[in-house]
């Protein structure tokens, strides 16, 4: 029996204390609700968990660059191509029709008629056009700086230009898009009638978060610059694979800790919500949409592609990285995630080395099936509450924009909301207010289905391109890293 417990404890253990720590979260975060803490007392008590998140953040950055300056080196560039088309290629597939799901449970479900919300607009008509989004997409591509990029991507700003400020007072909420003070955006209670004349100007500006896509892309194509380089190239790669080791290492030693920062996490945030009765009236069928879609195809679609694509059983796969989906749901950040995505993908499934160092990276930046499916079944949801019959081809550039949408949102807490605006530009409606109330719970689940999406392509990926890297080859790598 001891030699079970401790068998249990040492496969399971982690993971069993993450589940019990959300739980515990939900608990006394709902507890601690009635006590009415100061804002200083949620401070103090959420402390722990900033913590929890500062470690995951402080190990992107040296995650993705020497993962894929390491992984990448060691290929050959054939393998490389073929590994690089074949994952990008499945990533777009799978997030399109994460939103044709979503959009056909919008449609059958209908979360938007007869809800009666009280809508306030943004005014000011459609603020930021696909094109701004498109040139932002590209922009974070290459970044002018690489320093700049590790703390700063490019995003386009609304100024919001007040032209009749008469205040007779009537309330009018309007939502801000962030900037450098409010990295999340912020609502503004403008109290302005008649309603105020609002001119939204977009300018091209920056805001606050890691460019991951621009180190992605530089990342990529120093490590295979390196590969092509041979010996003189050797000692930075070896540099490379020995912070990826010291990474890991840190990782397996910092998860100890997770436990007890979820708990913080999950408690502080619940602290901080409006009261869920009202939410739960209103908003409950549009969420429960959101997460039947997201449980479709997460647990159902993904692992039927898996099957299909492997013919190995995804539920094996899946159990490997309930870890990684407990970090997604307590911090909903796939970016934040990925060192917790990486080590089980590692360790449990035993995906191989060099293409896991590949596709996570990738795909933690571009691929978030989740956020698409969210993004097409609230752009629907408000043009439902708006009464607004959608035709096909308005349905077709939903289902565009909102793959558009989800590649340029970074793996960061609530930043599908930010760019519903490029999906809103296909909508006859723009009242992103609606949907900000319950937007913080939906966006965890969706983190989870982000993850599972670029765990279970690494277990297809590696799969489809074993004979590229042959066991033999990637013991080799997985040795020289493990010296390194
Ligand atoms: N929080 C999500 C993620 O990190 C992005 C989003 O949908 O807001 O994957």
């Amino acid at each position: 029996v001891r030699e079970y417990v401790k068998d249990y404890i040492r496969q399971n253990g982690l993971l069993t204390l993450s589940v019990l720590a959300v739980i515990t979260g939900c608990i006394l975060g709902f507890m601690l609700r009635d006590l009415d803490l100061s804002t200083q007392a949620k401070i103090y008590f959420s402390f722990p968990g900033e913590l929890l998140m500062r470690i995951l953040k402080m190990l992107i950055l040296p995650l993705i660059t020497s993962s894929l300056m390491s992984g990448l080196s060691s290929m050959e560039s054939k393998a490389c191509c073929r590994m690089g088309v074949l994952t990008v290629t499945y990533y777009h597939w799978t997030t399109f029709i994460a939103v044709v799901v979503g959009i056909v449970l919008v449609l059958i479900i209908k979360p938007g008629y007869g809800t009666h919300l009280e809508s306030s607009r943004l005014g000011g008509g459609q603020v930021i056009t696909s094109a701004d989004a498109l040139l932002d997409l590209v922009r974070n591509m290459i970044p002018s700086n690489l320093i700049e990029a590790t703390f700063q991507q490019y995003k386009t700003d609304i100024i919001p230009i007040i032209k009749t400020p008469v205040n007779t007072g009537r309330p009018n909420l309007v939502y801000l898009m962030p900037d450098e003070d409010n990295p999340k955006g912020r609502m503004v209670q403008l109290e302005l009638t008649p309603p105020p004349d609002i001119e939204y100007k977009t300018r091209p500006g920056s805001s606050q978060q890691m460019n991951v896509l621009g180190i992605v892309i530089f990342s990529a194509t120093m490590g295979l610059l390196l590969g092509k380089m041979g010996e003189r190239g050797a000692p930075l790669v070896n540099v490379c694979q020995c912070i990826n080791e010291c990474v890991m290492k840190i990782i397996n030693a910092a998860v100890w800790y997770f436990p007890f920062g979820i708990i913080c996490l999950v408690a502080g945030k619940i602290l901080d919500m409006s009261d869920p009765s009202t939410l739960g009236k209103k908003l409950g069928w549009y969420g429960m949409t959101v997460m039947a879609g997201l449980f479709v195809h997460g647990l159902i679609l993904l692992p039927f592609f898996y099957f299909i694509l492997t013919r190995k059983n995804p539920f094996t796969h899946i159990r490997g990285l309930l870890q990684a989906m407990v970090i997604a749901l307590a911090t909903s950040s796939s970016s934040a995630t990925l060192p917790i995505t990486m080590k089980c993908l590692l360790e449990n499934c035993r995906v191989d080395r060099q293409i896991a160092r590949f596709v996570l990276p990738v795909g933690a930046t571009i691929n978030m099936d989740g956020t698409a499916l969210y993004e097409a079944v609230a752009a629907i949801f408000i043009a439902q509450v708006n009464e607004y019959e959608l035709d096909f081809g308005q349905l077709v550039t939903i289902s565009i924009t909102a793959t558009a949408a989800s590649i340029g949102a970074a793996g960061i807490p609530q930043a599908g909301l930010v760019t519903m605006v490029i999906v809103l530009t296909s909508v006859p409606a723009d009242d992103i207010t609606l949907i900000v109330a319950i937007d913080w719970i939906l966006d965890r689940f969706r983190t989870m289905i982000n993850v599972l999406g670029d765990a279970l392509a690494a277990g297809i990926i590696g799969h489809l391109c074993q004979k590229d890297f042959p066991p033999d080859r990637a013991a080799k790598a997985n040795g020289a890293a493990q010296d390194g």
